[in-house]
């Protein structure tokens, strides 16, 4: 048999020191490069050399693309996909050691010599000689690591499944790497007649506290949702502060009952969602003037664990129209102690409601040019152009105004769960018994991974009117989208198993090298060993 390139703990921690040297922040240059460079590696594989169609580069968007590698066995239907992101986030806050902060060899001996200026849980693991420093050591480039190992040894064992390798950029942001590869997915399975049975991620575990030093695997994966609003007022003039009304007045109720509405929390099995939060609130008013602002704009952030589009925007609705009777209450009062008339109610509309009038006041052409001359605009984000949509339609529907005009603004990810799958149930016992007889390590299961991942993206569970609701109140549908009927189709459980690190998205981000090049390998090649085993009708407990 063949020799393996990466079957060791220490060619893992090569390929992984290589891999993250290729620089990968989002929207970078090192984002559109990176997976030409996992192409070439893995083309190193006999595997691949017998197989080059089985290893393809697919475009994403703005010169960006995703990369699969499949491995097929003659006789096998049933396939588990490999799931990671390859952008990481900036590195702006390792200061005068940037240059390194993707040399996890290097800068992990230079962080020695700075000790003091890291907290003390990082002093204690750098001290320990345990853990190896570096951007997206941990989110998540291990992940992708593993995954190629684990591809080139079911290659040379010859193992009886499949294994879809698939590698996205722009996770960070706004997925669209993975928004674009379910297609691909799809296509994939129909092409080569495959039987998707698991969704596996490698995400890395995130810590529930400071400190913790447990082992997750998660079951699902927590949604994020940014229902956001106009606010539409009535101008005037500063000296005449009652005949108009301003935006930020409006806006100033409904933010107040959005942070921290407990009507938008979730608890299932016994976890709990974050509270919402405010992400911005702004005037589209551009410069000062003694004109009084009458358009503001609010994004909210709002953890799903059950709850669709749909639930969602009907609670919002609802806490809208809470704020908007308030808001009418307190001018009305004010106006009578002033002996002035008032212009008028805060009224609450959807945006497909605002879009409906337009549609009529105007006709659809006038809609979709608005539309279209916002979307030329590439120095505007996603959530810029869905507050000028918005805005636009209303400076010509002023007889709705003043209102609060409810919108979904991007990205949005679906929750999704598969704790009661049992294939599921069987993998995360698998984890749980061999961490344990193998390496002492407890594990435990989280059904909701907390830090946002692209397993948003496939097994879709609606009924319809989720997305529905959704694509009819996002203004920038179309521009921005999410494949719900192909993901629809992706019908597989979801699973993360990934290395334990800490310190995400921060200067001290560092991946726990036994975890990372002993103990998850090992445990993940023993899962899918289990897997196939139990459908040839071996015994499932396999001591790998
Ligand atoms: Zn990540």
């Amino acid at each position: 048999m063949e020799e393996l390139k990466w079957g060791t703990p220490g060619a893992l921690r090569t390929l992984l020191c290589e891999v993250v040297s290729w620089k990968s922040m989002t929207l970078t240059v090192g984002e559109r490069e990176f997976p030409s460079k996992v192409q070439a590696k893995l083309q190193e594989l006999a595997y691949f050399k017998k197989n080059p169609d089985y290893l393809a580069l697919h475009d994403v968007d703005l010169g960006r693309s995703f990369l699969t590698a499949l491995y097929k066995h003659p006789e096998a239907i049933d396939t588990i996909v490999f799931i990671s992101h390859f952008d990481t986030v900036n590195t702006e806050e390792y200061g005068d050691l940037e240059e390194f902060a993707y040399q996890p060899e290097k800068l992990s001996k230079l962080l020695l010599s700075k000790m003091d200026e890291l907290p003390e849980d990082a002093q204690n693991d750098l001290k320990s000689g345990e853990y190896l420093f570096g951007r997206g050591t941990m989110d998540m480039k291990m992940g992708l690591v593993m995954h190629m190992g684990l591809i080139e040894k079911a290659s040379v064992e010859q193992w009886p499944i499949n294994l879809l390798l698939l590698t996205v950029p722009d996770e960070e942001v706004n997925s669209a790497g993975m928004r674009a590869a379910v297609t691909k997915l799809l296509e994939l399975k129909e092409v080569h007649q495959l039987t998707y049975k698991l969704f596996l991620n490698g995400e890395p575990v995130f810590s529930q506290e400071p400190g913790d030093r447990n082992y997750y695997v998660y079951s699902g994966s927590i949604g994020k949702i940014m229902p956001s609003a106009l606010f539409y007022g009535k101008e005037t003039h500063v000296g005449e502060p009652l005949s108009g009304i301003t935006a930020p007045y409006i806006a100033s109720f409904l933010t107040q009952r959005m942070e921290w509405n407990l009507s938008l929390q979730e608890t299932v099995m016994g976890e709990t969602t974050p509270l919402p939060v405010t992400l911005q609130q702004k005037d589209l008013k551009l410069e000062y003037s003694t004109q009084t602002p009458y358009r503001t704009a609010a994004l909210y952030n709002v953890f799903l664990m059950e709850r669709n589009a749909e639930e969602i925007m009907n609670i919002f609705e609802n806490v809208a129209g809470d704020a908007a009777r308030a808001c009418n209450h307190a001018y009305w009062e004010v106006c009578k102690s002033q002996a002035v008339e008032p212009i008028g109610d805060v009224r609450v509309v959807r945006y497909e409601d605002l879009q409906i009038h337009a549609i009529h006041k105007f006709g659809r052409d006038f809609v979709e040019g608005v539309k279209a001359s916002i979307n030329q605009h590439t120095e505007w984000d996603d959530r810029e152009k869905s507050f000028r949509i918005a805005d636009t339609l209303m400076i010509q529907c002023q007889e709705l105004a003043p209102a609060m005009v409810l919108l979904f603004a991007p990205p949005y990810y679906p929750a999704v769960n598969s704790s009661e799958d049992s294939l599921v149930q069987q993998c995360v016992d698998y984890v749980k018994k061999h961490a344990l007889d193998q390496f002492g390590l407890p594990v435990q299961q989280v059904h909701y991974f907390n830090g946002i991942s692209d397993l948003s993206y496939v097994n879709y569970q609606d009924a319809g009117e989720g997305w529905t609701t959704f694509k009819a109140n996002t203004p920038v549908w179309g521009s921005y989208s999410i494949p719900f009927d192909v993901m629809a189709e992706l019908q597989a459980p979801v699973l993360n198993v990934g290395p334990f690190g800490k310190d995400a998205h921060k200067r001290t981000e560092r991946l726990h090298i036994k975890s990372a090049f002993e103990e998850v390998p090992a445990l993940v090649e023993g899962m899918i060993k289990a897997i196939y085993s139990s459908h040839s009708g071996r015994v499932v407990q396999i001591n790998s």
